[in-house]
């Protein structure tokens, strides 16, 4: 393969240029398919800010029709671990983000080699017998640096310039089977046809290297996009410290692939709208690389929360429900009236959670305690509106409030329909006389929805049983409170 495209770049300079411009001119690409990539090294699991790099380079792919490439570079066989790749994987996976083609580098010593004898031979590289520090000799290969001027255009930075010169005869293989990372990267992004090279800000600085390797061995020059760094909320790297660091972490938290998903793309990129809650098909179809910001890009969790409680919303109803069962309880799954009022919880759950996980610390919190247990007990002066001190009032409204609520059929016990019955008089009786009292007896709680969800929710009888129950405890009272 390198055979036809070395021949074919070396020897026409002007078929070579056409193409680099059209490359260049990436969206118009024309019969030129974008190809990318995503190079993970394997030392340790999916990075949010490397799910990130993996997301930009899949966005600006399939936006333009075009193939990802998902290329392991493990050539650091030591800090190299299967469980890690494992872990990009099932991350990458989990995002949706799926790859054309996948590749070990540790699998392509062959290839590497042949491009190192072929400089050696040409006299663009050199075995240099050296003596390390420790005094262990080896045969290291060095590339021979032309000591140039390096310019390339970077779709986020624009041109940037590096003289070469200080970077001297560098090293480009450990020994002839042991290239370096730099050599690597070069021969691969060539065999592999990339177009387009979108990856960190941290690699800025390796550009003119690798930009002398490439034109070494022929490969035409790919088009640079370097993504701002991602930083924490006090604008330091982004660190274990303050955030999870792994992308299956959030997983585990219960975040929603579409959420990071949606999240991860506005960090350093925005279509220029409102819009801020995007899927990943909105997103492969507005993303524009040119649209990359230069400025570092702050991860702020509480935005991202914002951001999956939004695709919590959207998520259907049963689904959501069938998603939350491992985070409920057992003795609400097992009993079934209990289930019942779970289902009919289900809305509220679901417009209250930012991550899934929020459900099963609500749970473990007695958040929604009151809705599967009646009050024990009830502090009688909840039981009356503001100033009122009579219990006999009190219970007299609550008294009309059950004889309106038992002419509703139990199967017609909705939401609507108790605040069709409710209200108008509520309105006439002052509707926080009736309201609150009537919240309070359902929920025993300060705090908690409104009465006529709260209702539907318990369900007619367990609904009745309570406010009975309230009137009771006003009775008991009534007399001794002058
Ligand atoms: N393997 C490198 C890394 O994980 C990426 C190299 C590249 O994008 O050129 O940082």
């Amino acid at each position: 393969m390198w055979g036809y495209r070395v021949a074919h770049f070396w020897e026409s300079p002007i078929e070579y240029a056409k193409i680099r411009d059209q490359i260049m001119a990436h969206t118009s690409v024309g019969n030129i398919s974008v190809i990318t990539r995503f190079p993970p090294s394997p030392t340790g699991k999916l990075h949010i800010g490397n799910a990130r790099t993996a997301l930009f380079n899949y966005l600006f792919t399939k936006h333009h029709g075009g193939k990802i490439i998902l290329r392991f570079e493990d050539t650091d066989r030591a800090r190299s671990k299967k469980e890690y790749e494992e872990n990009i994987l099932d991350a990458l996976a989990w995002l949706g983000i799926k790859f054309a083609e996948t590749y070990r580098q540790s699998e392509r010593n062959d290839i590497y080699r042949k491009y190192l004898e072929r400089l050696i031979t040409e006299n663009t590289a050199y075995v240099s017998n050296e003596t390390d520090e420790a005094g262990k000799q080896s045969s290291v290969v060095r590339f021979r640096n032309p000591n140039k001027k390096i310019t390339f255009t970077d779709i986020v930075r624009g041109d940037i310039t590096f003289d070469t010169e200080e970077l001297k005869d560098f090293v480009i293989a450990r020994s002839i089977d042991d290239p370096i990372y730099h050599f690597a990267v070069v021969v691969d992004d060539f065999e592999m046809g990339l177009t387009h090279i979108i990856r960190g800000e941290d690699h800025i600085s390796n550009t003119p290297r690798q930009i002398l390797i490439q034109e070494a061995i022929g490969a035409p020059r790919p088009v640079y996009a370097h993504l701002p760094l991602i930083l924490s909320k006090d604008r330091s790297k982004l660190s274990k410290r303050s955030n999870a660091v792994a992308t299956t972490e959030y997983r585990d938290l219960g975040y929603l692939p579409e959420g990071i998903v949606n999240y991860l793309a506005l960090l350093g990129w925005n279509p220029g709208t409102e819009q801020e809650i995007f899927t990943l098909s909105e997103l492969i179809e507005q993303f524009d690389i040119e649209k990359i910001q230069k400025g570092g890009a702050v991860f702020d969790i509480e935005k991202l929360n914002w951001v999956n409680k939004e695709h919590i919303r959207r998520i259907p109803q049963d689904t959501f429900e069938t998603m939350i069962q491992t985070y409920i309880p057992k003795e609400i799954m097992n009993e079934s009236d209990s289930k019942k009022r779970l289902h009919r919880l289900i809305p509220l759950i679901q417009e209250k959670a930012e991550i899934l996980c929020d459900v099963k610390n609500q749970f473990e919190q007695g958040e929604y305690a009151y809705i599967f247990e009646a009050p024990r007990e009830y502090d009688i002066s909840k039981l009356m509106w503001k100033d009122e001190k009579d219990p006999k009032i009190a219970s007299e409204k609550l008294s009309q409030i059950l004889k309106i609520l038992s002419e509703i059929p139990s199967n017609d016990f909705s939401e609507i329909s108790l605040k069709e019955k409710i209200w108008d008089f509520a309105t006439n009786a002052g509707r926080g006389t009736i309201l609150w009292p009537m919240r309070y007896a359902l929920s025993g709680r300060e705090r908690s929805p409104d009465p006529f969800s709260l209702g539907a929710i318990l369900g007619k009888e367990e609904t009745l049983a309570r406010i009975e129950k309230a009137i009771s405890a006003l009775k008991n009272r009534e007399g001794s409170i002058s």
